[in-house]
């Protein structure tokens, strides 16, 4: 396949015509394929002939949004899953087993601590959580059975970032592989593989799709990696991403850089004004000076993020006013989208976990996080100064 550079790769590549010529990417909605012959069938089955069989196993549309990632994330090879957990449970099941030891960051998603904790732990996987991210505490966690290292950067929701490259080394040096979930940044700002990741897992409904209006996820890295190992999962217990949500992540792919460039300053413009606020105690945002990997995150990262969180000072009163007060922004959990949201973390999506941990996760009762998206940031500025109250 011919090198694209990124723009070109987002708009350009995974591209394979039908007989028709069509200009736009075709959707392939079909749950199966049809042969030439018995033998033809057998020999697609058995392997020895190229082509598709069956769409739990592969699909054209679905290969084509494979592609296309795996250009932008400079990967190899690309299995798409029906949803970010299905990615992420797609890794775990293709490379642990029964006595293995996973070492994740405390401030992963929900849902994957649920993983690692409730379901993998059944069948005899423990994880160890660090919360910082001093690679010396990374290398402390680490055990003789420790096979991947997990973490997202920047954290949810305190946007702490870890240094890629020193963790892929902490891991490495044990014989464990890191694992980076780049939901946050996407391709669009830093690639994990570049900087010494072994696989990287997407949660496409985020910003990939980036108008909220599908499902989809992704595991990216070596090629002989993900054919021995996670596609022989995800054919046998069937996560397998829909034609149509590919078809529709594959033209959101298309948009993903500027949209992150225009949803990127948006957040920094955001952050800045928060920090000027007399009601608000703390920003957290990696574009800020004030941040304390800033420097870090500058040079991992091209920008600094969509997400945005601070703390209001008065508590959970305080938040819970700002969040009812507004009249645009959608009071929602989700983030990646063109429209803007807010959520108030140590209620909703931190509000599973007991008061210690949260108190050590650093998310206060006055926190918030807002997930900017394309609005005018004068728009959210005000909707926002309804409950935090006139900066004068
Ligand atoms: C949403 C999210 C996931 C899970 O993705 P789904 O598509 O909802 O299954 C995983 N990781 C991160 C960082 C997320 O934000």
């Amino acid at each position: 396949m011919q090198e694209f550079d990124f723009d070109t790769a987002a708009v350009r590549s995974g591209i394979s015509r039908s007989q028709f010529n069509e200009h736009a990417e075709a959707l392939y909605l079909t749950s199966s394929f049809v042969f030439e012959s018995a033998a033809q069938a057998a020999a697609r089955f058995k392997g020895d002939e190229p082509g598709y069989v069956y769409s739990r196993f592969t699909n054209p549309t679905v290969t084509a949004f494979q592609e296309r990632l795996a250009a932008l994330e400079r990967a190899e090879a690309c299995i798409a899953t029906a949803s970010g957990m299905s990615a992420i449970l797609a890794c775990f099941m293709a490379l642990l087993r029964a006595g293995d030891h996973v070492v994740s960051s405390s401030g992963v998603f929900g849902a994957t601590v649920q993983l690692l904790g409730t379901i993998l732990s059944k069948f005899g996987v423990e994880t160890s959580y660090v919360d910082t991210p001093d690679p010396a505490a990374w290398r402390a966690a680490m055990r003789r059975e420790t096979k991947l290292v997990f973490l997202e950067t920047p954290s949810n929701p305190l946007t702490e970032v870890f240094d890629i490259g020193a963790l892929a080394a902490v891991a490495h040096e044990r014989g464990a592989m890191l694992i980076v979930d780049n939901c946050f940044c996407t391709p669009a700002l830093q690639q994990p593989l570049l900087l010494g990741a072994d696989l990287v897992v997407h949660s496409a409904t985020k910003y990939l799709d980036g108008q909220g209006r599908v499902m989809g996820g992704a595991v990216l890295g070596a090629r002989t990696l993900l054919m021995d190992n996670v596609l022989p999962f995800l054919r046998t217990a069937g996560p397998s991403l829909s034609p149509f949500n590919a078809w529709v992540l594959l033209k959101g792919l298309e948009t993903l850089r500027i949209r992150m460039q225009a949803q990127c300053a948006g957040a920094l413009e955001l952050a800045r004004w928060l920090e000027s606020h007399p009601n608000v105690q703390r920003v957290f945002y990696p574009g800020l000076a004030s941040h304390p990997q800033h420097a870090l995150a500058m040079r991992q990262q091209r920008a600094a993020g969509a997400v945005v969180s601070f703390e209001v000072k008065g508590g959970r009163d305080a938040a819970w006013h700002v969040i009812d007060s507004t009249s645009m922004l959608s009071i929602t959990a989700n983030l990646g989208d063109t429209k803007s949201t807010i959520t108030h973390p140590a209620t909703t999506t931190h509000g599973r976990i007991s008061a210690e941990a949260r108190a050590r996760a650093g998310i206060t009762e006055g926190l918030l996080r807002v997930a900017v998206g394309l609005e005018s940031v004068r728009g959210i500025c005000e909707d926002l100064e309804r409950g935090l109250g006139k900066q004068d």
